[in-house]
């Protein structure tokens, strides 16, 4: 996060600053967990395109330091304030009062529970691993072993493998599973955008591809997959896609996320690969006919999967109707779509006033190796923003 925009950009760029967070990324996955609850019962996850970090800070807060967000935090401080009221906790309210007074007057200055430090109690949780991978080298964050490794490519899985379980990985084993899988994989891997739609779009699901095949490779029956997609003409198929191995899909715009930015995050629950299904990327998803149909369900409800003589892959999800009860016959489905945030929370798209004596605040993790790097130096070497123009030249 850097500070050359003089920190006109969002509430939530300056925000992330003052609450240490390293990117403002931070919010979106706080407010995903916040509909979600994305944390629940989870020690093992995969961070896929994690630099700066701010993906892995969260997961560090919450799963190493016990604190609570989202809806977790809610609810304890609920339950806080209940016992508080109720008198329950006797010691920690004796705590929060003021010694009365001499004249033995009224108690004064309660501290209302939430502005209590540590009202998140942690809650530590055992058995944590959290591994982040990312093309970009990361700075260090407790309890996270982060990997320089590119996600599109075979060899990071022995990477991830080994990271995963560095006391048993064997490395001469063929298989791509960890031996304890994940409960979550999450990624928030764009590519460098260009500004021509199309290609982005294309790059971008490269990369959600990619993170997919990794998570077919390490999560468990039932675990989550979180990613981020940009919403194109096509993007149904994909929804398509992601439902046969997972029993629950939709998509969510968190309100960090701008609205003005195509980028959206689908929520993958309830992991359910086919029987029989073996995970390779020597053999990926999205290259052709790599995803059997799942066997078990029901003949009526059998989804379908065909891929036409000119490489077109045609998916019918047969008659089935979801949990939410929207009807999903016909070879298209669409996934249903969350906005999810606190509606009090910044809007990503707004200007903020901002006092006139405020100061502009570091970067927390000023970025390690960045890929415009190369290009600072450059221009440094040439002598400003273009090199010298004819005008310089001339008055020198
Ligand atoms: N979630 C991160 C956070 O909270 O700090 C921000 C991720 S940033 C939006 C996108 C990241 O995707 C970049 O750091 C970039 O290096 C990474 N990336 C893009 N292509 C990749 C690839 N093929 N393999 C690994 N990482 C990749």
């Amino acid at each position: 996060m850097g500070k050359s925009s003089k920190d006109k950009r969002d509430a939530y760029y300056r925000l992330a600053k003052e609450e240490g967070w390293r990117a403002r990324s931070a919010y979106k996955l706080l407010q995903l967990d916040e509909e979600f609850n994305l944390f629940e019962n989870v020690t093992r996850v995969v961070d896929l395109c994690a630099a700066p970090g701010s993906w892995s800070q969260v997961l560090s807060r919450v799963l190493i330091q016990g604190e609570k967000f989202g809806r977790a935090g809610w609810e304890q401080k609920q339950k806080e304030t209940r016992e508080y009221v109720l008198g329950r906790s006797k010691s920690t309210a004796a705590e929060d009062v003021a010694p009365a007074s001499e004249d033995g007057g009224a108690v004064k200055d309660v501290q209302r529970p939430e502005k209590r430090q540590g009202v998140q109690r942690p809650e530590k949780r055992q058995g944590v691993r959290i591994v982040a991978i990312d093309l970009q080298p990361m700075s260090p964050l407790e309890g996270v072993t982060t990997l320089r490794a590119d996600i599109t490519h075979p060899s990071t899985v022995p990477l991830m493998l080994h990271a995963l379980d560095p006391d048993t990985y064997d490395p001469a084993s063929t298989t791509s599973s960890p031996s304890a899988p994940v409960d979550l994989v999450i990624s928030d891997g764009a590519p460098d955008v260009t500004g021509l739609h199309d290609l982005d779009i294309y790059v971008q699901s490269q990369l959600l591809w990619a993170a997919l095949n990794l998570a077919l490779c390490v999560l468990k029956p039932g675990g989550k997959f979180v990613a981020k997609i940009f919403r194109g003409k096509d993007v149904d198929l994909l929804f398509a896609q992601l439902k046969l191995v997972f029993s629950r899909v939709r998509v969510a715009k968190p309100r960090s996320s701008r609205a003005s930015s195509i980028e959206a995050f689908v929520v993958c629950e309830g992991f359910c690969p086919p029987q029989g299904f073996k995970p390779s990327l020597e053999k990926p998803l999205g290259a052709g006919a790599a995803l059997p149909v799942p066997d078990e369900k029901p003949e009526a409800t059998k989804p379908s999967r065909t891929v036409r003589p000119d490489g077109v892959v045609e998916i019918d999800l047969g008659d089935e109707s979801d949990e939410e009860g929207i009807e999903e016959g016909g070879p298209r489905w669409i996934a249903p779509f969350l906005a999810c945030g606190d509606l009090s929370a910044y809007d990503a798209d707004a200007t903020y006033a901002l006092p006139k004596d405020r100061v502009s605040l570091d970067p927390v993790q000023p970025p390690t190796a960045p890929p415009y790097k190369r290009a600072l130096e450059m221009r440094k070497l040439a002598g400003g923003a273009y090199g010298k123009t004819k005008g310089q030249e001339q008055k020198e």
